[in-house]
């Protein structure tokens, strides 16, 4: 049902979880610039709170997070985390409202449920919530029986649970060793706790993997039940991520084989009744994630595919980044400057983007494509994209409808960021910064 061009999907392309993308990201935002944005930010509002700690670290991770080995600097991050939060809530104008709060990292469950639950109750205290949607990323080695009442207490309602692979032989390869069980346990704590919508992250293309493997891999995760997978390809860069040279290269899947990892993957989910979500996701029918699908509201954000419809998103924490309509920002990523800063009264900007006219022009197309697998495109960037569009159109890949709608075929799904990417006038610049496109 794909057809496989490999020349189309070898230049390494960006996630587009935003744009432009963190890649142009410069130290030219001024503490003030970021202040404003906040300070002006009003309606609905949605918030990301990084705790960039894990128990163990996993050797394929491109997270920024460190080893949660030494309780006084989990203690220091948390308290130039607490005051972040009092800073930032006490900046926002009256009409803000915070529907939702999502918890990542680094894994949250890395803090005790009692510094998480201290800080919850500092956002409350700090920020105008209006019953927010509460969502949580979490890691099933360090999910202990005392999150359980934890998570009913603050209401959260969506987590996501890092899984990868089931295969314990593939487990080893990659530095995360998580017996079965431990899912099945996680998976009841969970259910338990009141979350209603459970994601599921799992990998193609890891090193020694099969697609016997994968299948396996997703048929356990579909007898669990979880609500939403994410698929996504391993991306190898162990140039960027030093952490990744313990995994052997040699064993690593070439890109026939993650092609069509891909591909079978995503036959097995929609046969298993889940509904395709952009171009990695998939959700059963009733989970919000694939309403939103349905009802063309599928939005992108940090945080991959969402049913979120706001337009602001404030990150806080080290290497956060917030979204602003016409301002991306990234707090500091180093924990001892986010400390040092924070010590100071001073907010933790590091680097960030402006959005000129032309930046939101084209972010828009990029969002309609990824979500909706169309978009209309006006005269001025066709004229500028055609040529770099005209390698999808000739193999019927995409196609021009009226002479102005770009719509992606449907059995051009794995090539739908290399599609996005004609629309962004940045590529070509540093193009071993991002993943394969597959
Ligand atoms: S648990 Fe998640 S965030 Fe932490 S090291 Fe492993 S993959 Fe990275």
């Amino acid at each position: 049902m794909w057809p496989y061009h490999p020349k189309l999907l070898e230049t390494p392309v960006p996630r587009y979880t935003s744009f432009p993308t963190a890649a142009e990201f410069a130290p030219d935002i001024s503490q003030r610039r970021h202040g404003d944005a906040i300070s002006t930010a009003t309606g609905d509002i949605s918030l990301y709170v990084h705790i960039p700690f894990c128990e163990k670290i996993c050797w394929y991770c491109g997270c920024n997070t460190a080893a949660a080995n030494r309780a006084q600097r989990l203690t220091s991050y948390l308290d130039a985390l607490h005051q972040e939060i009092k800073m930032v809530g006490a900046m926002l104008p009256a009409g803000a409202r915070v529907r939702r709060i999502a918890f990542g990292g680094g894994s949250p469950n890395a803090i005790s449920p009692v510094d998480f639950v201290r800080l919850y109750d500092a956002l409350v205290l700090a920020f105008p919530l209006h019953d927010p949607l509460l969502s949580i990323e979490l890691d099933p080695r360090t999910l202990t029986s005392g999150w359980g009442p934890v998570l009913t207490a603050v209401g959260a309602s969506h987590a996501s649970l890092g899984v990868q692979t089931f295969a314990p032989h593939l487990q080893e390869k990659i530095g995360r060793v998580q017996p079965e069980a431990m899912i099945e346990k996680s998976v009841s704590l969970l259910r338990e706790a009141g979350i209603t919508s459970l994601n599921f992250d799992l990998m193609y293309g890891l090193p020694g993997q099969s697609e016997e493997d994968l299948a396996q891999t997703l048929e356990r995760a579909t007898h669990y039940g979880a609500d939403r997978i994410a698929l996504f390809g391993y991306a190898h860069v162990p140039h960027m991520l030093p952490r990744q040279r313990r995994i052997d290269a040699t064993d690593l899947p070439g890109p026939e084989a993650r092609f069509a990892m891909a591909r079978s993957g995503y036959s097995q989910l929609v046969e298993a009744g889940y509904s395709p979500v952009g171009f990695d996701h998939f959700a059963l029918p009733g989970d919000p994630l694939a309403r939103a699908m349905e009802a063309g509201d599928l939005r992108r954000n940090f945080q991959g595919f969402t049913d979120d419809q706001a337009d602001v998103l404030i990150g806080l924490g080290a290497s956060a980044i917030s979204s602003f309509p016409d301002l991306l920002v990234q707090n500091e990523k180093n924990a001892g400057r986010y400390r040092m800063l924070l010590s100071q009264a001073q907010l933790p900007t590091a680097l960030g983007k402006e959005r000129s006219v032309d930046d939101r022009r084209r972010g828009a197309i990029v969002e309609e494509l990824l979500c909706r697998g169309r978009a209309r495109i006006a005269a001025d960037i066709l004229a500028d994209s055609l040529d770099r569009l005209r390698p999808y159109l000739e193999p019927a890949l995409a196609r021009l409808e009226g002479g102005n709608m770009l719509v992606i075929a449907s059995h051009a799904l794995p090539y739908t960021r290399s599609i996005a990417a004609a629309i962004d006038p940045y590529r070509g610049q540093s193009p071993r910064r991002f993943s394969s496109a597959v």
